[in-house]
């Protein structure tokens, strides 16, 4: 069986919402607070589980919405600020998707169990590929769970 864990970035692993203004840059078309959001864990201790999970034979996925209503500029300079805001994340694939994208259409078929990291409840409920981590609770402790699976 093949397994994979999808990341989701803002407000799971990236804290643009911890941003002074953050919604004001955005609003402006500044990719600003994507590129100065820090991590909501210690760097360290994510990329220790993330590299035990894909020592285990999980693959990783990075899915993550552009910004609501953005240009097509604004989304290019969104999706740039986010891969180097993941230069040392190692992820297998990445989907930096429209606003609003079913999450599960990104990877369906890419793995037969997949589980979704992701502060977003509504986005976790219509994922239906596997499981789902509720990313507004620590997540390091979770994903260490997935390493028995
Ligand atoms: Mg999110």
């Amino acid at each position: 069986m093949t397994k994979m864990v999808v990341f989701d970035m803002d407000g799971t692993i990236a804290n643009l919402y911890g941003v002074e203004n953050w919604l004001e840059y955005i609003h402006n078309e500044d990719p600003y607070p994507y590129k100065v959001a820090e991590c909501l864990y210690d760097p360290v201790e994510l990329l220790t589980v993330v590299n035990e999970l894909k020592a285990n034979g999980w693959k990783i996925a990075i899915t993550s919405w552009l910004a609501k209503g953005g240009s097509k500029e604004y989304n290019a300079k969104v999706r740039q600020a986010k891969i180097e805001w993941l230069s040392i994340f190692p992820y297998d694939e990445i989907h930096i998707v429209k606003y609003g994208t079913t999450k599960a259409n990104c990877t369906r078929g890419k793995a037969d169990f997949q589980i979704l990291v992701d502060d977003n409840e509504m986005v976790r409920n219509s994922w239906n590929l596997g499981g789902t981590i509720d990313a507004n609770k620590n997540i390091l402790k979770e994903l260490r769970k997935l390493l028995d699976f």
